[in-house]
């Protein structure tokens, strides 16, 4: 079966990538990932980007195209948001990208606030995704209010006509990321980033039953198999070890349209 990842991070540059991806079980260059892609069929990876928006540090291979990540480390300092626009216009101006992606969470404003509408009305204007970040953050200094997927839903009904992809399925708060998806026709989801490591499956499947059985059945809750993706968030998790826990929590009719077809047709990428 062929498989889109809907979610990595690549920067092989970028050495607290490398002791990420080795914790995982995996080396932070391009030579290791298309060896894990070619023995796993991953015909395609959608990169959130970090770091700073230069378009020349925006290079990918053809493997994989990208969405525009305007993080922490780039949104909201004293750059005037004049230039993250017009910057964000030059990426979605370019095939490879795909989309922008949001890090509420991260930079302490609600993903509904009037501050990002100049970029949803670029994403309406070049036909492309928000991608946004939900759920639980990786530092400590982040706040989950503004990354609780609830946020979604006002952005969602502000712009319809807009493309959401909500990133991890908003984990923990997995009931309410199942209510706004449902809801909104415009809300898909990636299941990214909810393990992390190389983690051993025997335990990890008996010591969390519990949860795993929660986050299958809050994904079939709004039958949306039609625009549920999968992901992994590498560097952070074992790819194999996704693939396999990903086929746990999907049914298997629904196999080919969360690891291929949904993220071809929501990210209309031309593969
Ligand atoms: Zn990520």
């Amino acid at each position: 079966m062929k498989i889109i990842d809907a979610h990595i991070h690549f920067r092989p540059d970028y050495e607290k990538f490398g002791f990420v991806a080795e914790r995982a079980g995996h080396k932070n260059t391009k030579e290791h990932l298309d060896e894990v892609f070619e023995k796993n069929d991953i015909v395609h990876a959608i990169v959130m980007s970090n770091g700073d928006l230069s378009l020349e540090n925006h290079t990918y291979p053809d493997n994989m195209s990208y969405c525009v990540g305007l993080d922490s480390n780039c949104f909201f300092n004293d750059t005037p948001v004049d230039y993250y626009i017009e910057m964000a216009e030059k990426h979605l101006q370019q095939k490879k990208c795909v989309g922008i992606k949001f890090y509420p969470g991260y930079t302490h404003h609600y993903i509904y606030e009037k501050m990002y509408e100049p970029f949803f009305e670029l994403a309406r204007k070049y036909n492309k995704v928000v991608a946004v970040h939900t759920g639980a953050t990786s530092r400590a200094d982040a706040l989950l209010k503004y990354s609780h997927p609830f946020t979604l839903d006002e952005a969602a009904v502000k712009y319809p006509d807009v493309q959401f992809v909500m990133c991890h399925f908003g984990n923990p708060f997995l009931s309410e990321a199942a209510a706004v998806s449902e809801k909104n026709p415009n809300v898909a989801v990636d299941i990214s980033g909810i393990l992390e490591g190389n983690f051993d499956e025997e335990s990890f499947y008996k010591d969390n039953a519990f949860y795993v059985q929660m986050l299958s059945a809050w994904l079939r809750y709004p039958s949306a198999w039609d625009k549920i993706m999968y992901g992994t968030d590498f560097p952070i998790v074992n790819i194999e070890k996704y693939i396999r826990f990903v086929k746990k929590i999907v049914p298997e009719q629904y196999h080919e349209k969360v690891f291929y077809e949904n993220a071809k047709r929501i990210y209309k990428l031309d593969i």
